[in-house]
């Protein structure tokens, strides 16, 4: 009877190793002939991510529904050229300084810096080649979780930015589904850092259609309104009374029509309740057909929360899938944009000696 228990106990920890791991394939290749590698990270609970190093961009993320049926949730592209033929920032990590940057400039010390402005006046996400276009340098991590770093070294005055940054990112895949994030960087000079993931979900399946029906909980009493070109006016005001009080469970369709956009849609920067422990609730959001639900815990004062307004169909994604209009929704963990511009919002300045820490969870489940 042992014998048989430990062959028992010796397969069921061989079966727990084999499913806990992370598995690294060629990708493809730049146009400069460097490799681009993916990493595949699978748990012992049906869950599979997979992100390469090209933008640190997370490429799919399978979840099960409660009756076990996984779908891919994340928005992307077959192959790496869909990602070098340009999107809209698909599963990318975003840097130096996600969000805007009004009119693109900023002053820091007595210094002004001038930066490109690639969305109308201003700037956006890092710039004309922000982080999501870098090539990253990965590491499998060793431990009980599957797990991967990705280090970028921007150096000084990159996309107009002062100061050598260091960023890595580690993203792992816990054994109760979450997908954790964590974002560590120090500067040679003091300069604005603002990263956030740029993943575009669809909890019924990434070409299942519009996000419409989803339901979505915010954890923020207050956001930041914006002018006519999305950057923060620097108030900060009640969700009350307006189409984006998500305290209680909504569907995200059902007020997205009263907001006063072109296109209508939801893309503001909420101000989160920030809680005693960190990371602590941002949102949950659900789809009532498939059950899944997406929880989104994190370090970060506010979130950016994106209906996928800008999609068009002009990508075609994963299997052919047609992204549309509410394709997709973003929950963007970040400082409030435009901070550096904005002394009352919380400071995104690092310093010399100091190092940026963020943590964000993306944890599913279905019921
Ligand atoms: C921005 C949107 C933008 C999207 C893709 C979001 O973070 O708030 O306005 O269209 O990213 O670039």
């Amino acid at each position: 009877m042992r014998p048989l228990i430990l062959s028992l106990i010796a397969t069921f920890c061989a079966a727990m190793t084999s499913s806990a791991e992370v598995k690294k394939a060629p990708f493809g290749k730049l146009p400069d002939g460097k490799e681009v590698d993916i990493y595949t990270l699978s748990n012992a609970k049906g869950m599979t991510v997979k992100i390469m190093n090209y933008g640190a961009i997370i490429t799919e993320i399978h979840v099960p529904d409660k009756s076990g049926k996984t779908v891919d949730v994340a928005l992307g592209f077959d192959d790496l050229q869909g990602y070098l033929d340009g999107h809209p920032y698909f599963g990318a990590i975003v840097g130096r300084v996600a969000n805007r940057i009004g009119k693109g400039t900023f002053t820091l010390d007595g210094t002004t810096y001038k930066l490109a402005t690639n969305n109308g006046p201003n700037a956006l996400h890092g710039g004309k080649v922000g982080f999501d276009k870098k090539l990253w340098q990965a590491a499998i991590v060793n431990g009980k979780e599957p797990s991967v770093s990705f280090t970028y070294i921007s150096p000084d005055m990159e996309e107009g930015y002062p100061g050598t940054l260091g960023v890595t990112v580690i993203y792992t895949l816990t054994d109760d589904n979450a997908l954790r994030i964590d974002y560590r960087a120090t500067t040679g000079k003091a300069t604005p850092v603002n990263l956030t993931q740029h993943s575009y979900f669809n909890l019924a399946g990434h070409d299942a259609g519009d996000i419409l029906a989803h339901e979505i909980m915010i954890a923020a009493d207050e956001y930041t309104p914006s002018d006519a070109t999305l950057l923060p006016t620097g108030k900060i005001e009640s969700v009350k009374g307006t189409p984006l009080d998500f305290t209680k469970s909504t569907a995200i369709g059902q007020r997205i029509k009263d907001i006063k956009a072109d296109p209508a849609g939801y893309d503001h920067n909420f101000v989160l309740r920030v809680g005693k422990e960190s990371p602590y609730l941002a949102a949950v959001v659900k789809d009532p057909k498939s059950g899944r639900v997406m929880k989104v815990m994190t370090s970060e004062p506010g979130v950016q929360f994106y209906t996928g307004n800008f999609l068009d169909g002009k990508n075609k994604g994963k299997g052919g899938a047609v992204y549309k209009q509410y394709g997709g929704f973003c929950l963007e963990a970040q400082h409030y944009p435009d901070s550096v511009n904005q002394p009352k919002f919380p400071t995104v300045i690092l310093k010399p000696g100091e190092t940026y820490r963020q943590t964000t969870i993306y944890q599913f489940s279905a019921e």
